[in-house]
Protein backbone atom coordinates (compact mmCIF):
# COMPACT_ATOMS: atom_id res chain seq x y z
CA UNK A 1 0.00 0.00 0.00
CA UNK A 2 1.18 3.78 -0.42
CA UNK A 3 -0.14 6.27 0.99
CA UNK A 4 -1.00 8.17 -2.02
CA UNK A 5 -2.68 11.78 -0.34
CA UNK A 6 -4.39 12.95 2.60
CA UNK A 7 -7.25 15.19 2.73
CA UNK A 8 -8.07 17.23 5.67
CA UNK A 9 -10.95 19.31 6.68
CA UNK A 10 -11.66 21.06 10.24
CA UNK A 11 -8.63 19.77 11.83
CA UNK A 12 -6.38 21.57 13.75
CA UNK A 13 -5.25 24.96 11.87
CA UNK A 14 -6.67 23.44 8.56
CA UNK A 15 -10.41 25.27 8.28
CA UNK A 16 -10.97 24.92 4.79
CA UNK A 17 -10.71 21.68 2.93
CA UNK A 18 -7.10 20.74 1.99
CA UNK A 19 -5.97 17.77 -0.49
CA UNK A 20 -1.91 16.98 -0.34
CA UNK A 21 -1.08 14.77 -3.21
CA UNK A 22 2.39 12.64 -2.42
CA UNK A 23 3.07 11.19 -6.01
CA UNK A 24 5.48 8.66 -6.58
CA UNK A 25 8.14 9.73 -4.81
CA UNK A 26 9.60 7.60 -2.30
CA UNK A 27 10.46 10.59 0.44
CA UNK A 28 8.02 13.30 0.89
CA UNK A 29 9.22 16.67 3.41
CA UNK A 30 6.91 19.05 4.13
CA UNK A 31 8.47 22.35 4.51
CA UNK A 32 6.83 25.90 5.74
CA UNK A 33 7.41 28.74 8.83
CA UNK A 34 6.90 27.75 12.13
CA UNK A 35 3.66 27.75 13.20
CA UNK A 36 2.28 27.65 9.32
CA UNK A 37 1.01 23.60 10.53
CA UNK A 38 3.80 20.99 9.27
CA UNK A 39 3.34 19.45 12.55
CA UNK A 40 -0.81 19.08 12.56
CA UNK A 41 -0.59 17.38 8.98
CA UNK A 42 1.20 14.42 10.89
CA UNK A 43 -1.14 14.79 13.90
CA UNK A 44 -3.58 14.05 11.31
CA UNK A 45 -1.88 11.59 9.84
CA UNK A 46 -1.77 9.39 13.23
CA UNK A 47 -5.65 10.36 14.14
CA UNK A 48 -7.30 9.03 11.25
CA UNK A 49 -4.98 6.17 12.20
CA UNK A 50 -6.97 5.48 15.15
CA UNK A 51 -5.10 7.91 17.94
CA UNK A 52 -6.56 7.83 20.88
CA UNK A 53 -4.33 10.04 22.89
CA UNK A 54 -5.47 13.69 22.93
CA UNK A 55 -1.81 14.32 24.43
CA UNK A 56 0.07 12.26 21.84
CA UNK A 57 -1.26 15.06 19.28
CA UNK A 58 -0.76 18.09 21.47
CA UNK A 59 -3.82 18.49 22.69
CA UNK A 60 -5.47 18.65 26.09
CA UNK A 61 -8.96 17.09 25.06
CA UNK A 62 -10.30 14.97 21.24
CA UNK A 63 -12.00 17.91 20.52
CA UNK A 64 -9.13 20.33 20.39
CA UNK A 65 -8.50 18.54 17.51
CA UNK A 66 -11.31 20.83 15.69
CA UNK A 67 -10.39 24.27 13.88
CA UNK A 68 -11.36 26.57 17.18
CA UNK A 69 -11.75 29.24 14.72
CA UNK A 70 -9.50 32.46 14.06
CA UNK A 71 -9.88 36.81 14.17
CA UNK A 72 -12.01 35.73 10.60
CA UNK A 73 -13.42 32.38 10.89
CA UNK A 74 -15.87 31.13 13.12
CA UNK A 75 -15.03 27.78 14.74
CA UNK A 76 -15.95 23.81 12.49
CA UNK A 77 -18.50 21.98 14.05
CA UNK A 78 -16.58 18.77 12.64
CA UNK A 79 -12.82 17.48 11.86
CA UNK A 80 -12.33 15.59 8.87
CA UNK A 81 -9.59 13.63 7.74
CA UNK A 82 -9.04 11.42 4.81
CA UNK A 83 -6.28 9.03 4.02
CA UNK A 84 -5.89 7.47 0.19
CA UNK A 85 -3.79 4.57 -0.39
CA UNK A 86 -3.23 2.81 -3.55
CA UNK A 87 -4.13 -0.67 -3.18
CA UNK A 88 -1.24 -3.32 -3.84
CA UNK A 89 -1.96 -6.03 -6.54
CA UNK A 90 -0.74 -9.82 -5.20
CA UNK A 91 1.98 -10.68 -7.40
CA UNK A 92 0.65 -13.50 -10.20
CA UNK A 93 -2.73 -13.33 -9.04
CA UNK A 94 -3.49 -9.33 -10.79
CA UNK A 95 -6.02 -9.47 -7.36
CA UNK A 96 -6.08 -6.52 -4.97
CA UNK A 97 -4.80 -7.22 -1.62
CA UNK A 98 -7.64 -5.78 0.03
CA UNK A 99 -11.24 -5.79 -1.58
CA UNK A 100 -11.34 -4.57 -5.16
CA UNK A 101 -10.81 -1.18 -5.33
CA UNK A 102 -7.49 0.10 -6.94
CA UNK A 103 -7.69 2.79 -4.22
CA UNK A 104 -8.51 2.62 -0.65
CA UNK A 105 -9.61 5.30 1.71
CA UNK A 106 -9.66 5.59 5.32
CA UNK A 107 -11.45 8.48 6.93
CA UNK A 108 -12.71 9.53 10.58
CA UNK A 109 -14.75 12.52 11.54
CA UNK A 110 -15.30 13.94 14.98
CA UNK A 111 -18.10 16.40 15.47
CA UNK A 112 -18.25 19.10 18.36
CA UNK A 113 -20.80 16.94 20.29
CA UNK A 114 -18.38 14.01 20.45
CA UNK A 115 -19.91 11.81 17.83
CA UNK A 116 -17.36 10.05 15.86
CA UNK A 117 -17.10 7.60 13.09
CA UNK A 118 -14.48 5.74 10.89
CA UNK A 119 -14.76 5.04 7.47
CA UNK A 120 -13.61 2.67 4.99
CA UNK A 121 -14.31 3.95 1.56
CA UNK A 122 -17.32 6.48 3.08
CA UNK A 123 -18.65 3.17 3.98
CA UNK A 124 -18.66 2.96 8.38
CA UNK A 125 -16.24 0.77 9.79
CA UNK A 126 -14.88 -0.47 13.13
CA UNK A 127 -11.36 0.93 13.94
CA UNK A 128 -10.51 -2.73 14.85
CA UNK A 129 -11.46 -2.91 10.63
CA UNK A 130 -9.03 -0.26 10.30
CA UNK A 131 -6.59 -1.34 12.27
CA UNK A 132 -6.78 -5.01 10.56
CA UNK A 133 -6.23 -3.93 7.23
CA UNK A 134 -2.84 -2.11 8.46
CA UNK A 135 -1.61 -4.50 10.79
CA UNK A 136 2.33 -5.67 9.49
CA UNK A 137 2.53 -2.77 7.42
CA UNK A 138 4.41 -0.85 9.77
CA UNK A 139 1.16 2.14 9.06
CA UNK A 140 -0.90 2.90 12.39
CA UNK A 141 -0.95 5.03 15.25
CA UNK A 142 1.67 3.15 16.34
CA UNK A 143 3.79 1.98 13.50
CA UNK A 144 6.76 3.08 12.47
CA UNK A 145 5.86 4.35 9.36
CA UNK A 146 6.14 7.73 10.80
CA UNK A 147 9.13 8.89 12.36
CA UNK A 148 8.93 11.76 14.75
CA UNK A 149 11.30 13.97 16.80
CA UNK A 150 13.06 12.30 18.92
CA UNK A 151 11.78 9.08 18.04
CA UNK A 152 15.13 7.43 16.30
CA UNK A 153 16.65 8.58 19.71
CA UNK A 154 13.76 6.58 21.89
CA UNK A 155 13.90 3.80 19.72
CA UNK A 156 17.93 3.35 20.83
CA UNK A 157 17.59 3.64 24.02
CA UNK A 158 13.79 1.64 24.50
CA UNK A 159 13.71 -1.23 26.32
CA UNK A 160 14.50 -4.47 24.24
CA UNK A 161 10.46 -5.93 24.67
CA UNK A 162 9.91 -2.71 22.80
CA UNK A 163 12.59 -2.87 20.28
CA UNK A 164 11.26 -6.21 19.74
CA UNK A 165 7.46 -5.13 18.77
CA UNK A 166 9.17 -2.75 16.11
CA UNK A 167 11.07 -5.42 14.51
CA UNK A 168 8.16 -8.29 14.82
CA UNK A 169 5.81 -5.34 12.68
CA UNK A 170 8.20 -5.32 10.20
CA UNK A 171 8.86 -8.70 10.09
CA UNK A 172 5.16 -9.55 9.58
CA UNK A 173 4.83 -11.12 12.84
CA UNK A 174 2.71 -8.77 14.88
CA UNK A 175 -0.64 -9.34 12.42
CA UNK A 176 -0.28 -12.52 14.08
CA UNK A 177 -0.33 -12.37 17.33
CA UNK A 178 -3.30 -10.54 17.49
CA UNK A 179 -4.94 -12.71 15.53
CA UNK A 180 -3.67 -15.77 18.46
CA UNK A 181 -4.42 -13.01 21.07
CA UNK A 182 -8.25 -12.83 19.92
CA UNK A 183 -8.59 -16.60 19.63
CA UNK A 184 -7.41 -17.15 22.84
CA UNK A 185 -9.86 -14.61 23.75
CA UNK A 186 -12.57 -16.44 21.93
CA UNK A 187 -11.42 -19.76 23.57
CA UNK A 188 -11.69 -18.39 26.90
CA UNK A 189 -15.39 -17.11 26.53
CA UNK A 190 -16.55 -20.91 24.87
CA UNK A 191 -14.98 -22.21 28.26
CA UNK A 192 -16.62 -20.12 30.14
CA UNK A 193 -19.83 -20.72 28.54
CA UNK A 194 -19.15 -24.28 28.15
CA UNK A 195 -18.75 -24.18 32.32
CA UNK A 196 -22.48 -22.44 32.47
CA UNK A 197 -23.93 -24.95 30.35
CA UNK A 198 -22.57 -27.90 32.47
CA UNK A 199 -23.43 -26.00 35.39
CA UNK A 200 -27.18 -25.40 34.17
CA UNK A 201 -27.64 -29.06 33.16
CA UNK A 202 -26.52 -30.17 36.29
CA UNK A 203 -29.02 -28.05 38.11
CA UNK A 204 -31.99 -29.88 36.04
CA UNK A 205 -30.61 -33.06 36.47
P1 LIG B 1 7.04 24.40 14.06
O1 LIG B 1 7.85 24.54 12.83
O2 LIG B 1 7.21 25.55 15.01
O3 LIG B 1 7.17 23.05 14.74
P2 LIG B 1 4.59 23.67 12.66
O4 LIG B 1 4.65 24.15 11.26
O5 LIG B 1 4.84 22.21 12.88
O6 LIG B 1 5.48 24.56 13.62
P3 LIG B 1 2.07 23.18 13.91
O7 LIG B 1 2.52 22.83 15.29
O8 LIG B 1 1.66 22.08 13.00
O9 LIG B 1 3.16 24.09 13.21
O10 LIG B 1 0.84 24.20 13.95
C1 LIG B 1 0.70 25.10 15.01
C2 LIG B 1 -0.47 26.01 14.67
O11 LIG B 1 -1.68 25.26 14.63
C3 LIG B 1 -0.61 27.06 15.73
O12 LIG B 1 -0.75 28.32 15.09
C4 LIG B 1 -1.90 26.70 16.45
O13 LIG B 1 -2.61 27.82 16.89
C5 LIG B 1 -2.66 26.00 15.31
N1 LIG B 1 -3.68 25.11 15.86
C6 LIG B 1 -3.53 23.97 16.59
N2 LIG B 1 -4.72 23.44 16.94
C7 LIG B 1 -5.65 24.27 16.40
C8 LIG B 1 -7.08 24.26 16.40
N3 LIG B 1 -7.81 23.31 17.01
N4 LIG B 1 -7.72 25.26 15.75
C9 LIG B 1 -7.03 26.25 15.12
N5 LIG B 1 -5.69 26.30 15.07
C10 LIG B 1 -5.00 25.33 15.71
Amino acid sequence: MRLSGIEIRGFKSFCDPVRISFEDHRIVGIVGPNGCGKSNVVDALRWVLGEQSAKHLRGQDMQDVIFAGSKTRTQSATASVTLFFENYRVPDTGLFKFGSFSEISIGRKLHRDGSSEYLINNTPARLKDIRDIFLDTGVGGKGYSIIEQGMIGRIITSKPEERLRIVEEAAGISKFKVKKQEAFQRLQTSRSNLTRISDLTAELN
